[in-house]
């Protein structure tokens, strides 16, 4: 259980990256601004969407990187609940059962016994 990190931190930081092969200030996000498709990593035609400028609009490219920062967030508040979750039950052991619990949890896999 990690927390997600923030997949870019700025729209600059997201435009830029997905106009890494050809700098276009606003890239096509189907090729990535290269305008052309690409299969099993062979350049084959010319990327339909953009019809092979590589560009795309600042409209696309904001609701792109929007879409993609509230998948983080979701993200994260689902790690923030479970950890919760882990909270309130850890709250409900005794101090004993607490240590037994954590000795068996970080003892190396073939010291468990069933
Ligand atoms: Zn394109």
């Amino acid at each position: 259980m990690r927390k997600p990190n923030r997949p870019h931190a700025n729209l600059e930081e997201y435009r830029l990256y997905r106009s890494f092969y050809r700098d276009h200030k606003w890239p096509c996000l189907e090729c990535d601004g290269i305008g052309r498709t690409c299969v099993r990593g062979f350049l084959i035609g010319t990327c339909q969407t953009c019809e092979g400028s590589g560009k795309g609009t600042k409209k696309e490219v904001v609701e792109a990187y929007r879409e993609e920062i509230q998948a983080w967030k979701d993200e994260v508040e689902a790690f923030h609940e479970e950890i919760e979750t882990v909270r309130r039950a850890i709250d409900k052991l005794t101090e004993r059962e607490y240590r037994a619990l954590a000795d068996y949890l970080t003892e190396e896999p073939w010291e468990n016994h069933e």
